[in-house]
């Protein structure tokens, strides 16, 4: 996936209910995007929300936590049929081209203040990364240990993370220029430090489960979430 940059922004209206008056971003490669290009960024967001679904009923089913949300956004590809004269003027003032049945993408806005909580190769011992690193690690064990999820980032408001464009580190390399295949898995688990949430998902380096005697100790359960009702053993 070449670079991209917020193009536009403004409210959509569709038939679809998801996208109903959403408040959207307009998403441009550096490039001119053919049809399908955005297929992957695509990819990623709707196997990550898949993925989150399945998170949180974890979170519910096994930490009692009933209180934290991940979810993804939905992006869809829109195909240019004919530039405004305005557009066509700001772009040759900024200088990027536009072209004919050029592909953009569209998903919703975020508001707030935009956080990459996991990069990608996240560990951390503060509240919102330790319930998305447990994500990520999550990811790697729901799948078999084909992919993990990366680059987490997006905004939260009450508990609920709201991510966009992750990158997947997967074993056969599938998910585009960010995707380092299992040299990104491998990293990712050199500096994943395994919290209390993270009890029973599988590692690479090792067959048991549980957490894994790392050079750092995991930060205690208590320390991460004061607040929060204790794990279920
Ligand atoms: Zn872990």
């Amino acid at each position: 996936m070449r670079v991209f940059k917020i193009f536009k922004q403004g409210v959509v209206y569709h038939k679809r209910d998801y996208f109903t008056r959403t408040d959207v971003v307009v998403k441009k490669q550096q490039g001119i995007a053919k049809p399908g290009d955005w297929k992957l960024y695509i990819d990623r967001c709707t196997t990550g929300q898949r993925l989150a679904s399945k998170f949180i009923r974890h979170l519910q089913t096994n930490h009692n936590f009933y209180q934290y949300k991940v979810r993804f956004v939905k992006p869809i590809e829109a195909i240019i049929d004919e530039w405004s004269s305005v557009t066509a003027i700001v772009a040759r003032f900024l200088k990027f081209k536009l072209g004919k049945d050029e592909a953009l993408l569209i998903e919703e806005r975020l508001h707030g203040k935009f956080v990459t909580f996991v990069t990608n190769c996240g560990s951390g011992n503060n509240r919102d990364i330790a319930v998305l690193s447990a994500f990520a690690h999550f990811t790697y064990h729901e799948s078999g240990g084909e992919l993990v999820f990366c680059n987490l980032q997006g905004v939260e408001d009450q508990d609920v993370f709201t991510l966009t464009n992750p990158a997947i580190h997967s074993k056969d390399g599938t998910y585009g220029d960010t995707d380092l295949g299992s040299e990104g898995i491998d990293v990712f688990f050199q500096h994943h430090v395994c919290t209390a949430l993270c009890i029973n998902l599988s590692r690479p380096d090792d067959d048991s489960t549980g957490p894994i005697s790392n050079q750092e100790p995991p930060p205690p359960y208590e320390e991460l979430f004061p607040d929060g009702p204790p794990p279920v053993p």
